[in-house]
């Protein structure tokens, strides 16, 4: 199966991989949706292998939307350093709950990511039981996309960029430019096989509260790195797209990247792993639809 996945994601990468500025960078989103088919039970894998394609390549729909609908941008974050007071969060995790001590405005302004996964999470239930392959697809590419999210330290600060402490692009440094330059060829993607979720909510909590805790690590260890190097061999300019960009060296990223100890990687292996038991469990609970009879036509 190794040589098969190589072979898929060696024709994913020469699609070209344009630079995200919101999330993961549109390269990763479709690297850890394409990889999380692989985690499925033998009831989902023909039918999603199928559709790899379309899964990877729409792993990026939901940042393409943030273009040209207002109310999708709060989806795809949460502010939790807004909740927190001495080192504790207090943010109710049901919405409900949350809307009552915050209410409904204020959430929306600092992001609803976990809440609009399970909003997901149902939307993809629903399409399973009414096997409807279109909607299946849509909502496996997207809540892919939100899990993926969810997952970055950044996607769970105010200091979603840096800009409260002068490092400026740190975000697209974390979430695209290392796992450009290192998960396709360093990171191993033999992950355990999906598993089913009984409180998918509070899964994802948990990985919220992940990320959360990352970010001093983040932003501390680039601060004293890019303090070591006085500023220098930090950024050049790389064509890309047929014109130049300002890009992290590639020795800068490398000092980073090996600073972070493996962080990108295992937060990418846990996106992927989630991603899939999201899947899995929205299957399950629409009771185990066999896949192989929903027409290509529907
Ligand atoms: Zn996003």
């Amino acid at each position: 199966m190794k040589g098969w996945i190589v072979k898929g994601w060696m024709v994913l990468i020469s699609f070209g991989v344009p630079m995200g500025t919101y999330s993961w960078g549109f390269f990763a989103h479709r690297f850890i949706n394409f990889h999380a088919i692989f985690l499925l039970p033998d009831g989902m894998l023909p039918f999603y292998k199928k559709h790899i394609h379309y899964l990877s390549e729409h792993a990026v729909d939901a940042d393409k939307r943030r273009y040209i609908l207002p109310e999708e941008a709060h989806r795809h974050y949460i502010d939790l350093d807004h909740y927190t007071e001495q080192n504790k969060i207090h943010l109710p995790k049901q919405w409900q709950d949350a809307v009552e001590l915050f209410s409904e405005d204020t959430l929306n302004m600092h992001g609803t990511v976990p809440w609009w996964i399970s909003i997901m999470k149902t939307k993809l239930t629903k399409a399973f039981v009414e096997r409807n392959r279109e909607e299946i697809l849509k909502a496996s590419a997207d809540i892919g996309h939100y899990i993926g999210d969810a997952h970055v330290p950044l996607h769970a600060s105010s200091n979603h960029n840096g800009q409260l402490t002068n490092q400026h692009g740190i975000h697209g440094f974390w979430e695209s430019r290392l796992p450009e330059l290192y998960a396709a060829s360093q990171y191993d993607m033999f992950i355990d096989k999906a598993r089913y979720l009984p409180q998918p909510l509070l899964f994802i909590w948990d990985r919220v509260y992940e990320s959360a805790a990352a970010v001093d690590t983040v932003l501390a260890f680039e601060k004293k790195l890019s303090e070591a190097q006085e500023g220098k061999n930090i950024f050049s300019y790389e064509k890309r797209n047929g014109r130049f960009e300002k890009v992290y060296t590639a020795s800068y990223a490398s000092m980073y990247h090996q600073a972070l100890e493996g962080m990108v990687e295992r937060r990418m292996r846990e996106a992927t792993y989630a991603i899939a038991s999201f899947w899995y469990t929205a299957w399950v609970d629409a009771g185990q639809p066999n896949l192989s009879l929903i027409s290509d036509s529907k």
